[in-house]
């Protein structure tokens, strides 16, 4: 016959077993226990019972006396759940929350006489005090907030201190995703002392006001140059430090952001921790458009070249981040180039490459550090006088794409 597990059998028929019995009788023997602290010896038996009944069937099976006004193993903590919710809810007071967390600070002191207990009869079958503490705070705040426990990602964590009696609240960040467009030059993505404003700034301030946080994060899935703007469509998340509220009116906050002329916001919301790493895990094609200006003119045969580009191409480090940035080399797809002439010195092309290729050096070859650039399939020193991120290509799939080129003349 199959064993049934501990959490299937009745308490009753697990308290027939003799080693079960003398263990429970130890126990008692040691000194007052509440039915909590007897219960919780059991807690793997019988999974529809609270500890405190529990240890209520344990006394009748046992004949034991009725649990009195004292505990040896908690101290009194369980007759004093009352006093923890009110301190709890006080440290929540002030503070919007949907989903929680209760963790403990555990009395060394009552886990020490929670070891001589499991010792006396046995742990096999016990749950430790905290869980039980932790699970009985977490059910009253539910009833009295109508906020959900959350194990993984809460908004609050509400920590009980057991030695000091006293209770703190812990406030996650809020985060928020959306994806932003920079309509602008001369603003970076991040805050950066050297620029008055920044991407992060102009979305950050607004919603971070909303949600009376304390301060912002950042997180783009990638990011253009100072003097890009970003046409496309940019992921990212915003995460807002101690926040006081997160039910927010979005379609307002975009709104204030989308008036300030620089940057515009779409699909902003609420979204989780891990979005964080999920975007920075993106690594999507780019459409850029570049105004190339060259030092010698170029007719159009010529530029025809430019299509020769498109395939694999050398690049390491450019020149201008190498006091940040490893100096290394990588190899990028460009995807497809089309151009149009603008006149015999000036290009217009719109480049699309896999994530991480550096498109100016592409454009200036960056002293034979790019290869092949357009400078050199062009026979002329060429700069990026200009650069647009145009589309951000984070929901299409990359790899089965064929390159391709074409130019279209005016
Ligand atoms: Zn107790």
């Amino acid at each position: 016959m199959a064993e049934r597990s501990w959490h299937e059998r009745s308490l009753e028929e697990a308290l027939t077993q003799p080693a079960l019995r003398a263990g429970l009788r130890r126990a008692l023997g040691a000194g007052p226990l509440c039915d909590r602290c007897l219960g919780r010896l059991c807690a793997a038996v019988d999974s529809g019972l609270s500890n405190e009944r529990r240890g209520q069937a344990i006394r009748r099976a046992l004949d034991a006396a009725p649990p009195g006004k004292s505990c040896w193993l908690c101290g009194g903590l369980f007759f004093d759940v009352d006093a923890w919710v009110s301190r709890a809810l006080a440290a929540l007071e002030g503070w919007e929350f949907d989903t929680f967390l209760v963790a403990s600070h555990t009395d060394p002191k009552i886990e020490d006489r929670e070891n001589v207990l499991h010792e006396l009869a046995g742990d096999h079958l016990a749950e430790p005090y905290k869980q039980e503490f932790n699970r009985e705070v977490g059910a009253r705040l539910c009833d009295a907030t109508g906020a959900e426990p959350d194990f993984t990602h809460p908004d609050i964590v509400v920590i009980a201190d057991h030695a000091r009696g006293s209770v703190a609240a812990e406030v996650r960040p809020l985060f928020v995703s959306g994806r932003y467009r920079k309509l602008v030059r001369g603003i970076p993505q991040c805050r950066w002392a050297a620029w008055p404003s920044s991407v992060q700034q102009i979305i950050g301030d607004v919603v971070c006001e909303a949600a009376q946080g304390e301060d912002h994060l950042f997180h783009g899935c990638g990011r253009e140059d100072v003097d890009v703007r970003c046409l496309g469509e940019r992921p990212f998340v915003l995460e807002v430090v101690r926040p006081r509220r997160r039910r927010l009116d979005w379609a307002a906050i975009a709104d204030r952001i989308n008036h300030s002329g620089a940057v515009e916001v779409l699909d902003l919301g609420r979204c989780g921790a891990d979005d964080v790493a999920r975007i920075k895990m993106l690594r999507p094609d780019k459409t850029y458009r570049a105004l190339v200006r060259l030092d010698d003119p170029v007719g159009p045969p010529c530029s025809e070249r430019l299509a020769g580009l498109v395939g694999r191409i050398r690049q390491r480090t450019p020149t201008r981040v190498l006091r940040r940035r490893p100096d290394r080399v990588r190899w990028r797809q460009v995807r497809s180039i089309v151009w149009r002439q603008l006149d015999c010195r000036t290009l217009e092309m719109e480049v699309r490459t896999e994530a991480g290729l550096y498109v100016k050096e592409l454009v200036s070859g960056d002293g034979g550090r790019t290869q092949p650039n357009v400078a050199g399939v062009l026979g002329a020193d060429a700069e990026c006088a200009e650069l647009d991120v145009l589309a951000v290509h984070t929901e299409e799939p990359t790899a089965t794409e064929k390159p391709q080129s074409s130019s279209a003349t005016e």
